[in-house]
């Protein structure tokens, strides 16, 4: 994985470098100070996979629930959440990042949640605005085909690694290098920062 992301760094490597999965969950977390359970853990297993270390993880939570939460209910019911996850609590399990067929079948999300993966779990009208305003995917482009045409055929994957191919300056095929689709989220992120160095 790359290099290590403070706190400070996470809104730059989110604009750059997150899959729709991720940045979606980052975006609603930061518009209303609040995610849910499902959300939480997505959002924060991959940030520990992205190299956000532990203390830098609740600088970041802290700041993000900001005023609507108070210090205390932070400290309590938060911050112990966030140090297990990062295998600190409990039976100090270590937690992985989880996996695109993960985010794809378990869980499915309910309309109050913001967790899932865009591909599969947004309406096309919703997903197609959301790569226009996030991704600059021209809407009505080649490359939009492309990706809807293979969130038609349900392969989400498929789509993921379109949208990688596009947004990098990739060529179709290539994936994130040598044929390789999207699997995995932080394999997503890991790739794009390399590719900006
Ligand atoms: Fe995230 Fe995987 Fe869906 Fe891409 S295909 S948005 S990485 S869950």
């Amino acid at each position: 994985s790359g290099a290590a992301v403070t706190a400070e760094m996470v809104d730059d490597v989110a604009r750059k470098h997150f899959p729709p999965c991720m940045l979606n969950l980052y975006d609603r977390l930061k518009r209303d100070h609040h995610l849910k359970h499902f959300g939480r853990l997505q959002l924060g297993l991959f940030l520990k996979g992205i190299g956000l270390p532990l203390d830098e993880a609740i600088v970041f939570w802290r700041r993000m629930y900001g005023a609507t939460m108070s210090d205390d209910k932070f400290n309590k019911e938060y911050k112990y959440n966030i140090r297990h996850s990062y295998g600190q609590e409990g039976r100090r399990a270590n937690y992985s990042p989880k996996s695109c067929q993960q985010i794809l079948t378990a869980n499915q999300p309910g309309t109050q949640d913001s967790h899932g993966c865009p591909f599969r779990h947004f309406s096309p009208e919703n997903l197609q605005s959301f790569l226009v305003d996030k991704y600059r995917i021209d809407r009505s482009g080649p490359e939009m085909r492309d990706i809807m045409d293979s969130v038609k055929a349900s392969h989400y994957h498929v789509a993921c690694t379109r949208l990688f191919e596009v947004t990098h300056g990739v060529k179709k095929g290539e994936g994130l290098g040598n044929a390789e689709s999207v699997s995995h989220p932080n394999k997503y992120t890991d790739r794009s920062r390399e590719l900006e160095k």
